[in-house]
């Protein structure tokens, strides 16, 4: 895979954090993230990357105050500046300091309401304007954003734009409350490759710009690699491995790193990509929950959890092959065997 990644800035104090989060399923008490701890810093893209069932788009509705009704936070905190806001964030924050956008944007716009219609509401509760300021303040913002002729667009329903536009759409509204956090849950997924790669100019422009920060989350390491400044990797709700994206793309230390470089396509290889094996966990066992699908797991990878060790090039991992903590293993035996 060919990395051309943003250099890592070196951000002050956390913005938005969680800290051991825990959350469980309330029909069957399961742990669905197992402590996990995120930093988000003013001025940065932080890329919360994993497969489906990871746990990352649950850990960011967690920092949004939005939890789906099955779901409940169980342990841990999530922090704003320091203070712990747990589930309040939906009353003080939400919109106003901290914005999403998601997946399908036509599905999070009301289909009956115009794009202007949602905008100037949003205007007008985010920023007490007027209803002649929010029409003004909405269709400057289209602008923004980059789509032409936004009276017209103001006009429109949801379903007459196109994904791309509907995007944007949505980013102009997520950024109508002049939020310093914006949390993007695979917000080009459902997009095609020239628009996803316009979405995500758009985003870095906004963040250089504005300086907001920007929670991105994403299955795609290409998104990554583009965009953002640090990456967090989870699996099975837990961290695999953290760090400065160049860092971590160019020599990733843990397996599930790996594995997850090696599943992706390289148009300029000849080298067929090589699938993780077997199927994500169903849930925690006592030991690493990338055990079984770990090419390089040791016996006592399924009874001893990883701790989370920062390495020397300042990455952090949750294995045990960059500890020496697996009795009677030696350091050598674990650097041959990852
Ligand atoms: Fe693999 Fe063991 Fe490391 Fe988990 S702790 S990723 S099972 S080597």
């Amino acid at each position: 895979m060919q990395v051309d990644v943003k250099r890592a800035a070196m951000p002050p104090a956390p913005i938005l954090e969680a800290r051991e989060l825990v959350l469980v399923s309330r029909e069957t008490g399961a742990r669905l993230v197992n402590g996990v701890n995120l930093a988000l810093h003013p001025g940065e893209i932080l890329a919360l990357v994993g497969e489906s069932g990871s746990g990352k788009s649950l850990t960011a509705l967690a920092l949004l105050g939005l939890l789906p009704p099955g779901v409940e936070q169980a342990g841990g905190a999530v922090l704003f500046e320091g203070t712990n806001i747990g589930g309040r964030v939906g009353d003080s924050l939400r919109g106003k300091v901290v914005s999403a956008i998601f997946q399908d944007p036509q599905a999070s716009l009301d289909p009956r309401w115009t794009i202007g219609r949602y905008l100037v509401d949003r205007f007008m509760r985010l920023k007490a304007m007027s209803a002649r300021q929010a029409q003004t303040a909405a269709a400057d913002m289209l602008a923004q954003v980059g789509l032409a002729n936004p009276a017209r667009i103001m006009k429109a329903y949801p379903h007459e734009l196109s994904g791309g536009m509907a995007q944007r759409a949505m980013i102009a509204g997520a950024l109508a409350g002049e939020p310093r956090v914006l949390i993007a849950d695979e917000p080009t997924t459902a997009l095609d490759v020239t628009t996803q790669a316009q979405i995500l100019d758009l985003l870095e422009d906004i963040q250089t710009r504005t300086g907001l920060a920007v929670l991105m989350i994403t299955h795609d390491l290409g998104v990554v690699a583009e965009i953002a400044h640090r990456m967090l990797v989870l699996y099975g709700g837990a961290m695999m491995e953290e760090g400065a994206t160049e860092v971590v793309l160019a020599a990733p230390s843990h397996p599930y790193t790996r594995a997850l470089l090696a599943s992706m396509p390289d148009l300029d290889s000849d080298i067929a990509p090589d699938p993780i094996p077997a199927a994500p966990p169903g849930g925690f066992g006592r030991g690493c929950p990338f055990a079984p699908r770990c090419l390089s797991a040791l016996p006592a990878c399924s009874d001893a959890k990883p701790v989370i060790t920062r390495l020397a090039n300042g990455q952090a991992s949750a294995c045990h092959l960059n500890q020496n903590v697996v009795p009677g293993v030696a350091r050598e035996m674990l650097d041959v065997a990852g």
